[in-house]
């Protein structure tokens, strides 16, 4: 983890705290195969090749379809997605399976998928000089914090502390998605539907959607917003673009036979 850590933080000396293509998903490769080791992640290959081929559909057709896209769906009943640098997608499986339909994961893909296209993550790190959010993650991922914080990230499946995005980031992220799945042939509606069910089970539920809340600012004005772009997409546009697939019924179907899914790890 040292090693991560020196890694950022030469990075950032170097070239006056820039981040290339390069280093960013050298950067990401690291973190990713740190998360993979620390999280439970689904290795069914049908559930994987279904989310890495929706995931693909969106992704591919960005500005950053050089990345080499990879999409993990984490074992976790908890409410969260997040995305590392490079191209690193994590999706929670208790986000598909409050999901009725294939647009509404994809629209939280698509979200995803616009904070690496906007490198917002990476944005963080140069601000920060380097420092922060590799320290944060190293710090959640290895286990050594045990304050209240780095429980409550770890309870809520990782990824939460290390990339908190601000309102700004959140409604350039949505403006990204909105785009990448209309691109991509998807309905944007599923946006909408998505963050609504958030949104309500914050009130009867917060728990399950806690991790989602602190990593993603979400209020009904970004909803608003996205309702906003819908409204004025033309309407043969709109009622050409899907909304739910067969595979996705199929998909769930398989994900939610998985025995369930193991309880938070606590920090030792
Ligand atoms: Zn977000």
């Amino acid at each position: 983890m040292k090693r991560l850590l020196i890694g950022i933080l030469v990075t950032c000396s170097l070239v006056g705290c820039g981040i290339s293509q390069q280093q960013e998903v050298q950067m990401g490769q690291e973190y990713a195969q740190q998360i993979n080791a620390q999280l439970p992640i689904i290795q069914d290959p049908e559930l994987n090749r279904y989310v890495n081929v929706l995931g693909d559909s969106i992704a591919g057709l960005t500005k950053r379809k050089d990345l080499d896209w990879h999409f993990f769906i984490v074992d976790s009943k908890e409410v969260n997605a997040f995305a590392v640098p490079g191209g690193f997608v994590y999706i929670n499986r208790g986000l598909i399976e409050r999901a009725d339909k294939m647009d509404e994961v994809a629209g939280v893909l698509g979200h995803e998928i616009g904070h690496v296209v906007r490198r917002h993550t990476v944005k963080q790190m140069e601000k920060e000089q380097g420092a922060n959010v590799g320290i944060t993650l190293a710090c959640i991922l290895t286990g050594v914090c045990n304050s209240g914080i780095a429980n409550a990230a770890i309870n809520i499946a990782g990824g939460a502390v290390f990339a908190r995005f601000s309102r700004q980031d959140e409604a350039e992220a949505d403006q990204e998605g909105f785009n990448n799945v209309v691109r991509a042939g998807i309905s944007p509606e599923g946006m909408v539907t998505m963050f609504q069910k958030l949104l309500e089970e914050r009130k009867t539920r917060p728990a399950g959607v806690e991790a989602w809340f602190l990593t993603h600012p979400l209020e009904e004005d970004r909803i608003a917003a996205i309702q906003a772009r819908i409204n004025q997409l033309p309407p043969a546009t709109l009622a050409s673009l899907a909304t739910d697939t067969r595979n996705f019924h199929i998909f769930k179907a398989r994900l939610q036979s998985l025995p369930p899914s193991p309880p938070p790890r606590q920090l030792q």
